[in-house]
């Protein structure tokens, strides 16, 4: 069986949930074979053999990591002409379209983003247009490269863990890789909530929100659900939420399995953020608004009352 090379995204060796979920649909098309990139393979190792891993492509040269993501693209064109894979996995996040596209130009393969499932025959399938329509196609040159966005399958490990065989691979960085140097990292301080882009749940607040100080109850309704912070540019812009929870055609692309927007109008670029998510509920005091085309539950009221005893019913129930 071809393999299925997944590039792996991690930090110091922590592996990200949706490397899980590239893996779990790796193991659906081929044999599973990961892609791993800078130090912590030693733990990470564990995790990817019990997703299913046979083989994992260690590559930790710092040449690989000190530079901004064009190495990591030839890194991946040396296994693509190597070892010859059905396809290349990567997830749909900023790096990952990135190096994805970059891949496709060094190997004269077709690339597709932002699938949100990917069939026998890598049959990658995207959904537009506000989740109304479902495309399928399939890269008819070179080799398959599909991005997935995280949440699109759940992460089911393996029946038994896999070997997970570390191959150490060595790239000769081209000068054109080096040419954007990473000069610093500065580590975001990590909230107890989940990250955005990875979190199942998503609650978001909008203009309607008021106040920086009212987004106390976006965080509240969060945690009682165990979700992840969202916001619209119109509450990121007026400084009410950091950028970086910005939803949106220049913010964040998330694809939940439950996404809440409160106080949110329902704009086509933040739409264009959300309209994967599995199931969309709005609360929103316009009954008129936009976003209620989209909804699967809608609630037609003031935030400022509703998400209290949302969040009452939820703590209640947990209890
Ligand atoms: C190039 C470009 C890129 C953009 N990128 C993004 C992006 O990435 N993400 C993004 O979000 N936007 C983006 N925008 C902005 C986008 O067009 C909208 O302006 C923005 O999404 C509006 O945010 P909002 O829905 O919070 O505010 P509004 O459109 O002002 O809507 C506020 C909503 O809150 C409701 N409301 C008010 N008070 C209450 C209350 N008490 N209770 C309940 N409901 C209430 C109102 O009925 C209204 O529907 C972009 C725009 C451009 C031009």
């Amino acid at each position: 069986m071809a393999e299925i090379l997944v590039l792996v995204e991690h930090a110091e060796g922590t592996v990200k949930k949706v490397t899980l979920e590239l893996l779990t649909k790796a193991r659906a098309l081929g044999e599973p074979a990961a892609v791993f990139v800078g130090p912590g393979f030693d733990a990470a190792k564990e995790r990817l053999a019990e997703y299913g891993a046979t083989t994992v492509y260690v590559a930790e040269a710092a040449d690989l990591t000190g530079y901004v993501v064009a190495p990591v693209a030839e890194l991946l064109a040396k296994l693509v002409a190597d070892q010859a894979p059905a396809a290349v996995l990567l997830a749909s996040s900023a790096d990952g379209k990135e190096i994805a596209g970059r891949l496709a130009i060094k190997t004269g393969s077709g690339v597709l983003t932002d699938a949100v499932d990917v069939h026998d025959g890598l049959v990658a399938e995207q959904s537009i247009f506000g989740g109304s329509t479902v495309v399928k196609s399939t890269v008819t040159q070179g080799t398959p490269i599909v991005t997935m966005r995280p949440n699109s399958t759940p992460p089911v490990p393996a029946g038994s863990p896999a070997a997970a065989e570390r191959v150490d691979v060595q790239v000769k960085v081209s000068d054109a890789g080096k040419l954007a140097k990473v000069i610093d990292q500065v580590t975001v301080e990590q909230s107890s909530r989940p990250e955005l882009t990875e979190a199942a749940i998503v609650v978001s607040g909008g203009r309607g929100v008021g106040s920086a100080d009212n987004f106390a109850l976006i965080e509240g309704l969060a945690d009682a659900l165990g979700a992840a912070v969202g916001a619209s540019r119109a509450a990121t812009d007026a400084g009410w939420y950091p950028h970086q929870h910005q939803v949106g055609q220049t913010g964040k692309t998330v694809s939940p399995q439950l996404y809440i927007a409160c106080g949110i109008s329902g704009a086509i670029q933040h739409r264009a953020g959300m309209q994967t998510s599995k199931t969309i509920v709005a609360i929103n005091k316009d009954a008129e608004a936009p976003i209620f085309e989209l909804v699967d539950y809608g609630v037609v009221g003031d935030l400022h009352q509703v998400i209290p005893q949302l969040t009452a019913e939820i703590a209640k129930r947990q209890a």
